[in-house]
């Protein structure tokens, strides 16, 4: 799977606040949505060729509309053989795309850029980055030459308001104009952190800051030192430290050495770099355990690890 796609994946399992549905689903339906008119009445075809991102839609406008919508699945015959999914609206479109601040009610007239209704909190600023970016988002896999990470969009005004939305979260980003529509990039390493961070892509940004940080490591220690003190969240901190304990006693004992209790919380950390404590404790293969015994094991492992680095020093010395 793609590292966007991976992403898209994530987002999709977040549990969104009620108030950020609506930006989420609006910034899809703007970017992926077609509006037919079908005997005087409105009627949205929302398309995606992700899997996760087209269940997502479906559940995010039965969510918010108490509407069935019908899910059409098409194969792509040329280019690649990826389905296409299309999410159609025929009941209720009208509303429904007032509502979302699409169209101006009953008249044909497209509202232009993101309404400020709809991004009034901050959740729902990063809601809506979150929905654009599962619309048409792509960003480089962290381990090829250079950064970039790009949401197109068919509309300038659209792509101008998405732009400046990024801006807010000084991301640095900038519009281009392209064969395909209107597009929003990001070019630095650290600022599609950022985003990821905003968007919510948590385990997808550990990864793409553990792959950075090694790349970055070849080039400079200067850079490095910058890197380890970007602003990852408390979390995933801790999740980093706790995998590079668990490495490092894996690379002087080896974890089959370690007691059950520990061996298991080792390998269930590094299978799940993104859990947070009280989701590890459900994990773990021989039973639940309290999100306590989880910190009290981490920590055992950590005592171990800083013993093998205090016996190094001691070598050393
Ligand atoms: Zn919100």
């Amino acid at each position: 799977m793609s590292f966007t796609a991976t992403i898209k994946k994530e987002l999709t399992r977040l549990d969104s606040e009620s108030c950020c549905k609506k930006a989420e689903l609006s910034a899809l339906v703007r970017i992926n949505g077609t509006v037919h008119i079908r005997k005087k009445s409105f009627m949205i075809d929302i398309v995606t060729e992700n899997p996760s991102t087209a269940r997502y839609i479906f559940s995010l406008v039965k969510n918010l509309y108490q509407v069935q919508p019908e899910v059409l699945v098409r194969k792509k015959v040329r280019l690649k053989k990826n389905n296409v999914y299309m999410i159609r609206l025929a009941s209720n479109a009208n509303r429904i795309l007032e509502d979302l601040y699409i169209m101006k009610g009953n008249s044909w007239e497209r509202i232009e850029g993101i309404a400020p209704e709809l991004i009034k909190r901050p959740c729902c600023k990063r809601a809506y980055l979150r929905g654009a970016f599962l619309a048409s988002g792509s960003v480089n896999n962290p381990d090829s030459a250079s950064y970039h990470l790009e949401i197109v969009s068919t509309y300038h005004d659209h792509s101008q308001s998405l732009c400046q939305l990024m801006n807010r979260f000084y991301l640095h980003a900038k519009v281009i104009e392209r064969k395909k529509g209107f597009v929003v990039y990001i070019k630095e390493g650290d600022k599609i952190g950022e985003f990821l961070n905003i968007i919510g892509a948590h385990p997808s940004l550990l990864k793409f800051e553990n792959v950075r940080i090694m790349k970055d490591m070849r080039n400079s220690v200067n850079r490095l030192v910058n890197c380890e003190t970007a602003n990852l969240n408390k979390t995933i901190q801790a999740a980093m430290r706790q995998i590079k304990n668990i490495q490092r006693i894996d690379q002087e004992i080896g974890l089959e050495h370690l007691p059950d209790r520990l061996r298991e919380v080792a390998e269930t950390r590094l299978k799940y770099p993104e859990a947070n404590l009280a989701e590890l404790g459900q994990l773990l293969p021989s039973g639940k355990v309290s999100k306590s015994a989880i910190n009290h094991r981490l920590r055992k492992l950590e005592e171990i690890a800083k013993k093998f680095s205090a016996d190094n020093e001691t070598k050393e010395d």
